[in-house]
């Protein structure tokens, strides 16, 4: 929900990463409360710590995009080509009629797939809880899904069913079309961020979203109270003499950084998740007086929503939060922190980069005791197991806490959804060594060349295919350090993996969910949940265990000589 102005989106220029995944795969069912209580479905696990995604092992991803309030993703890769998969209801992933889109299969789409002219490709990405918006480095917008309320940016309907180019934004004086190079979305609305720095806003102005002073409240038909819609973006308003680097969405608000570190925040403000002392929502961008100086040292560096909670890193990488970022006790609905506050437990560290999700909250800080990341992570009532703390860890973390799995491991970037978290990783010796998503391939045991089952195979990092070291054209000298992909996958970057391999079908995985499994009702209740802020809505307490990753497969390790013997004394350590 969230951009970041960190690169100037030039194809091979930029940092990139590869993609881990921790929590709920379940995407049709993730946040929704099942009769008789949440049945693990094996092929779509919880997964309790951070595991590589296989399908992208091999793409060089650049930033990743998910919404606190949502169970979809887009990944950007190095070339600018986006990989969607997740919850697709209605249509957010722009397909329509399918209920999701396996992490195992993503859908592979270039801007010049959806009309862009030759040489564009996507810069940025958002994803609002049902639907989703594409960034073109030509400027442009595309997007798709959920769209009762001019959230998409055209006029409503109840879905966009393929991503669609919107109409603008254009500025209000010239009439020209404005060069958009980031978006950031919430349930009902999206932001436009341009590269002069100003915002535009479409979808509904019911709690001051919009950002243009109203709310438009009416009496509609049947006596209902109606509110203001923008189905073409408009700007918001009070920012003209600023030059905004940085916006992100929670539910229902929005909050943004300047070039000056100055902070806006407007729209809904329950829980008084703006950070300015009261509950009253805001209509028009409002400076945070705590982050305005004049000591530079307080002014905003970076800035982040979850749900019903508001995130600022000052210049001295010092975390602060506002509203509720927790179920009980201070900083819960009952007391939220009204204004921006530290966060004991992470004061000594040097923030540089966070994020919230559903119900978890994440920091990155350089690690004083082993050198390198630390990543931190807590959130109350996590259920998934997307906080990654590790298998025989609790899933849920009321306090700020190391997280285990990834020591060593190089994370740059965290983005968190409503029940899954990714993170972006530049490869080393210790990420060889994570687990990987899906655990396990059927794979066969012979080289794939010359159908010897004997020596020392190189298997694939991504999909485990063993071949000698030897038999490859050109053949290898040596077994390689660090990743190695076969031939196979070299071709196909981001091909699917796994089951959803054999479904092929295009770049589109069959519905998730069988028919018969589908719940009647349930995306009408979904799209009117926007009351219900937490993403946290079925949290069934902690006593949760039954949906732990089952790792005690019986069968294909042996014989299966893998260059990375330490990754598989992982595995079998944990078997019990
Ligand atoms: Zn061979
Ligand atoms: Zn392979």
């Amino acid at each position: 929900m969230s951009y970041t102005n960190t690169s100037d989106g030039s194809p091979g220029t930029q940092k990139w990463g590869r993609v881990l995944i921790a929590g709920g795969t379940d995407w049709p069912k993730l946040g929704r409360k099942e009769k008789g209580g949440r049945v693990e479905d094996s092929e779509h696990p919880d997964l309790l710590e951070p595991h590589i995604l296989r399908s992208l092992s091999n793409v060089k991803a650049v930033s990743v995009h998910t919404s606190c309030a949502g169970c979809h993703t887009i990944v950007l890769d190095i070339e600018g080509t986006a990989w969607l998969f997740g919850r697709n209801q209605p249509a957010a992933l722009g397909v329509p009629g399918v209920e999701a889109i396996s992490e195992n299969a993503p859908r592979q789409l270039r801007a010049t797939d959806l009309g862009a002219p030759p040489g564009t490709i996507f810069v940025n990405a958002a994803c609002g809880r049902s639907h989703s918006v594409l960034v073109g480095s030509n400027g442009r917008v595309w997007t798709a899904g959920l769209n009762t309320l001019g959230q998409c940016g055209h006029t409503p309907c109840s879905e966009v069913s393929t991503f669609k180019l919107v109409n603008g934004p254009l500025n209000p004086v010239t009439g020209e079309q404005e060069h958009v190079r980031a978006a950031a979305a919430g349930i009902t609305f999206t932001l436009f961020l341009t590269g002069h720095g100003k915002i535009y806003a479409c979808g509904s102005g019911e709690k001051g979203q919009l950002g243009n002073g109203r709310t438009g409240e009416h009496i509609a038909t049947g006596n209902r109270t109606g509110f203001d819609i923008e189905s073409e973006p408009i700007p918001v308003k009070g920012l003209d003499e600023k030059k905004i680097v940085h916006i992100a969405c929670g539910q229902q608000h929005s909050i943004a950084l300047d070039d000056e570190g100055l902070v806006y925040v407007w729209g809904y403000n329950g829980y008084c998740r703006l950070g300015l002392g009261n509950q009253k929502d805001v209509l028009t961008p409002q400076v945070v007086p705590q982050f305005a100086g004049p000591h530079t040292q307080y002014l905003g560096a970076k800035v982040s929503a979850g749900p019903s909670n508001s995130v600022v890193i000052d210049r001295q990488g010092m975390y602060y939060v506002a509203g509720k970022w927790k179920n009980t006790g201070d900083g819960s609905a009952g007391q939220p922190y009204s204004t921006f506050r530290l966060l004991q437990e992470i004061m000594g560290c040097k923030i540089r980069h966070a994020c919230s999700g559903g119900v978890t909250h994440f920091a990155l800080a350089p690690d004083e005791e082993e050198g390198g990341v630390m990543t931190v992570a807590w959130g109350q009532n996590a259920a998934n197991g997307e906080l990654g703390l590790g298998p025989e860890e609790p899933k849920s973390a009321t306090k700020p806490q190391r997280n285990q799995p990834l020591v060593g491991i190089n994370v740059f970037d965290i983005v968190a959804g409503q029940n899954t978290a990714f993170f972006l990783v530049t490869p080393n010796e210790k990420y060889s060594d994570l687990q990987r998503h899906p655990a396990e391939l059927d794979t066969p045991e012979e080289c794939l060349i010359c159908h010897q089952d004997n020596g020392d195979p190189l298997a694939c990092d991504k999909c485990d295919k063993p071949y000698h070291h030897t038999c490859l054209s050109p053949p290898l000298a040596a077994i390689p350090d660090g990743e190695w992909f076969c031939p196979e996958c070299v071709r196909n970057p981001g091909a699917p993996i796994g089951i959803d391999a054999l479904n092929l079908a295009g770049h589109y995985a069959p519905p998730a969910v069988s028919s018969s499994r589908k719940k009647v009702g349930a995306r009408a209740r979904d799209q009117d949940e926007v009351e219900d802020e937490d993403g946290d809505e079925d949290e069934d307490g902690d006593g949760d265990d039954d949906g732990d990753f089952d790792d005690d497969d019986d069968d294909d390790d042996v014989g299966r000589k893998r260059k990375a013997p330490v990754k598989r004394g992982a595995v079998s350590k944990r078997k019990k």
